[in-house]
């Protein structure tokens, strides 16, 4: 049993530093608007918030994610400030004509040490999703200048209906443009996301055992809101394969574009979960347990955002595993644990079980 020991502080922070940007994505957490609202963190606001984080024993990495971050005309101080007091710095801006090369010396400069950029398809399937016409090769090109800029690059990519099966392609492509972090995103029916179709826990099992095998081109493949990869990774490591007509095609796909593996599985055993690890500040201040859990919890403006995390019952029983249902009584709980976005999305219940896993299909219960 693996037991995780994020309870003292989170590993990851999350700051929505405005809900406003350019581009409309069909499956955008924010349902992204605009113009920014005036009720966004102010410069004064958000770097009490990096003071209170710098003090914890393990600074967390700061993900300064939006809507689109760059729209915020003091983010570069922002950006500075957060890395001056220790906080190691991610930003998650949108392609726009606000990401060039100058802005982005500029965020490296400032202290920036990480950068994602999506990528949700292959060009038409990427200019699908993003709403836009000629966006795949803008998005192209700005990876290749932040990998210029000399700030580490990931690609972000939602999972869908539409690209699931163009999956083993955009992995080539971003493995030429010599990316070493791809981080897979499973929906959750929250935002504009919920006007899209799922994957059914077949789909995502073929997805994630998929993933597996890329993860043996030494690139490290991480996932949000997909915690039974974990389960996927043990029951892989220990010889069990995965007989889905699905995960055969996307598999043999990997190796026409890829070749044989190369490396060891870069999966990480010990991940993340809203609240274990993981904690999300919206545009306002809001405290939630992940950004796709819409509970709040607390807000900065008022509360010590350190003490939220740590006293939060709903985030010791996360922590703790006290969970309903399958998720509840499962040997991968330690490991794993089910998204509780998904399981809170279905029913209500953040504490219940992930509809996602195949090990919650009526075939497997
Ligand atoms: S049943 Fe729940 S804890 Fe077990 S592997 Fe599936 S999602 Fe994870």
């Amino acid at each position: 049993m693996l037991k995780l020991s994020y309870d003292n502080g989170p590993l990851i922070v999350f700051w929505e530093t405005t809900k406003a940007c350019e581009l409309k994505c069909i499956h955008c957490r924010a349902s992204a608007i605009e113009s920014r609202s005036p009720e966004e963190l102010t410069t004064e606001e958000a770097k009490n918030l990096f003071g209170q984080l710098a003090q914890l024993a393990r600074p967390p990495v700061l993900i300064m994610t939006g809507g689109n971050p760059l729209i915020r005309d003091d983010i570069y101080e922002l950006i500075k400030s957060a890395s001056s007091a220790g906080l190691p710095v991610a930003i998650s801006p949108a392609v726009s004509q606000k990401l060039n090369q100058d802005s982005l010396t500029i965020m490296k400069n400032a202290g920036a040490k990480f950068m994602s950029i999506s990528l949700d398809g292959l060009s038409s399937t990427h200019e699908k999703i993003r709403g836009i016409s000629g966006v795949y090769q803008e998005t192209i090109k700005a990876i290749n200048d932040g990998i210029k800029s000399g700030i580490t690059v990931q690609v972000n990519t939602a999972v869908m209906k539409i690209n699931y099966m163009e999956l083993p392609m955009i992995f080539k492509v971003i493995y030429d443009l010599g990316i070493k972090i791809w981080e897979v995103f499973f929906l959750i029916q929250t935002g504009r996301g919920s006007e899209l179709l799922d994957l059914t826990p077949e789909e995502y099992e073929a997805v994630c055992n998929f993933l597996y095998d890329a993860s043996q081109y030494n690139v490290q493949i991480r996932t949000v809101e997909c915690p039974f990869i974990r389960r996927v990774l043990k029951e892989r490591s220990e010889g069990k394969k995965c007989t889905s007509p699905i995960y055969r095609k996307l598999n043999e796909e990997l190796v026409k574009q890829m070749g044989e593996p190369i490396s060891q599985s870069t999966l990480g055993q010990r991940g993340t979960l809203d609240g274990d690890g993981i904690i999300f500040i919206d545009h306002k201040g809001t405290i939630y347990p992940g950004g796709f859990l819409p509970l709040p919890i607390g807000n900065v403006r008022n509360d010590d955002l350190v003490k939220v995390y740590r006293e939060s019952s709903l985030l010791k029983s996360i922590r703790n595993r006290s969970f309903n249902g399958n998720c509840g009584t499962c040997k991968y709980r330690w490991e794993c644990g089910g998204s509780r976005a998904r399981s809170f999305a279905y029913f209500g219940d953040p504490l219940g079980s992930d509809p996602a896993c195949i090990l919650n299909s009526p075939v497997h219960i």
